[in-house]
């Protein structure tokens, strides 16, 4: 008989409806996909792996038995502030095609940035015919925070595009062609340089809240930022303050405190602010599917569990 797998999820009925028709197709030939809600007493204690999606806690702690579950999403901060230390290993979602996502959008808004689009959309409001000087990508230094899975990819994507590119992580990195940073000093030295910053660190105690009024100030004047990881890195308060009094010409937000960012927020009208309803590099049902059934198949097979986040760390 083939071991049961449970799937874990307080997401949305469609969303739920669309992975509990995928998981159970990609698992097939090594397991059965179950909801948490069909699982016998049985089931329950003896899973030893499940796959989770915005999971409810509780549903989680009531599998005692569990060595670790997969992660269906990339950024796993609710969970691991959600499950105990003692819990489960956590294993987040790593697809190469989501690194190919993120890069795109991260390219796509730095060029929407580089060609002045925000300035041609107010002048089309004010019906002003008026062309500005146009630099090259080598002309346009863009700053990468965090060169994971999805900054390292952006970074080389912006790279290979022409830009100036600038890295910068908590450890040392080495990245062909790109100048990489670390540490506080190396923070500043990156908001100092950059024309454009592109925030893709995961949300951690030590990331929550980083870049204040201080580190807005460090940015070259007229510099832009794109917040592609999560909304609580970057303060609220200080960026509005840095887009209405300096030095910050510009930010294009995917993600938020608060989600879905509620209707009275400055934000929504603030003529220095794109809005983008979180949706840079979303799960791709069939990619993260074979990911998934790769990961469980292997540790079925072995009894290894892919690399799991650092609780420590929060990452
Ligand atoms: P990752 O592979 O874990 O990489 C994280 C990077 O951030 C690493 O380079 C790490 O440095 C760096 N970092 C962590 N803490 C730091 C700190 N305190 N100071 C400086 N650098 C720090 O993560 P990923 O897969 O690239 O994903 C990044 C985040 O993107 C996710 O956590 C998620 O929140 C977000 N995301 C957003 C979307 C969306 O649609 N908007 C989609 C997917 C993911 P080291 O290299 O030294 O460890």
């Amino acid at each position: 008989m083939k071991p049961v797998v449970p799937f874990v999820s307080a997401a949305s009925p469609d969303e739920r409806q669309i992975w509990r028709s995928a998981l159970p197709k990609a698992l097939r030939e090594f397991a059965e996909v179950k909801p948490f809600d069909t699982l016998t007493e049985t089931e329950r204690n003896a899973a030893k792996v499940a796959i989770v999606a915005n999971p409810d806690p509780a549903e989680v702690a009531a599998m005692p038995n569990l060595v670790w579950v997969q992660s269906l999403w990339a950024g796993v901060e609710r969970l691991a502030a959600e499950l105990p230390d003692d819990g489960p290993l956590i294993v987040r979602l790593t697809d190469p095609q989501m690194a190919e996502t993120m890069s795109e959008a991260v390219l796509a808004w730095t060029l929407y940035l580089h060609r002045d689009m925000p300035r041609y959309m107010r002048q089309q409001q004010q019906k002003v015919w008026l062309g500005h000087e146009l630099k090259t990508p080598g002309e346009r230094t863009v700053g990468v925070l965090g060169l994971g899975k999805l900054g390292a990819a952006s970074a080389r994507r912006l790279k290979a595009n022409g830009f100036d590119v600038l890295g910068w992580s908590r450890s040392e990195k080495v990245l062909d062609n790109i100048s990489c940073f670390h540490g506080q000093a190396g923070l500043t030295t990156v908001l100092n340089r950059s024309d454009i910053i592109v925030i893709l660190m995961p949300l951690t105690e030590d990331t929550h809240g980083m870049l204040g009024t201080d580190e807005l100030k460090a940015c070259k004047k007229g510099a832009a930022v794109i917040n592609f990881a999560r909304g609580p890195i970057l303060q609220s308060d200080a960026l509005l303050e840095a887009l209405d009094s300096g030095p910050l010409d510009h930010a294009i937000l995917d993600v938020f405190d608060e989600e879905p960012l509620p209707q009275s927020h400055p934000f929504w009208s603030h003529e220095k602010v794109t809005v983008l309803p979180h949706i840079s590099a979303p799960t791709i049902t069939s990619t993260a599917s074979k990911i998934v059934a790769e990961n469980i198949g292997g540790y079925f097979k072995t009894g290894t569990v892919p690399p799991s986040v650092d609780r420590r760390r929060g990452y």
